[in-house]
């Protein structure tokens, strides 16, 4: 089954995909979430909190019905899409 997405046009550059984060709508069984993971910088692996640059340390899920950044609904564009 593939994963819905939402590429959000309004999303900031910043959060959007860089070495420290990254940040995702995605849809899971008719549900909306916006997803933030967190990655191990350099820091990190020599104070030990993680093993490698680039580990995935922490993630977020957040129920949402509406996008944050541009206000779409995403219940919308579920059935637009399927
Ligand atoms: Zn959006």
């Amino acid at each position: 089954m593939n994963k819905k997405q939402h590429n959000c046009i309004n999303l900031p550059e910043a959060l959007k995909d860089s070495e420290e984060s990254k940040i995702c709508i995605a849809n899971e069984e008719g549900n909306w979430y916006l997803a933030i993971f967190s990655f191990a910088d350099k820091e990190m692996v020599e104070d030990g909190e993680a093993e490698e640059v680039g580990e995935e340390v922490g993630s977020y899920e957040i129920k949402i019905d509406f996008c944050p950044f541009c206000g779409k609904s995403l219940k919308g564009l579920v059935s637009q899409a399927s």
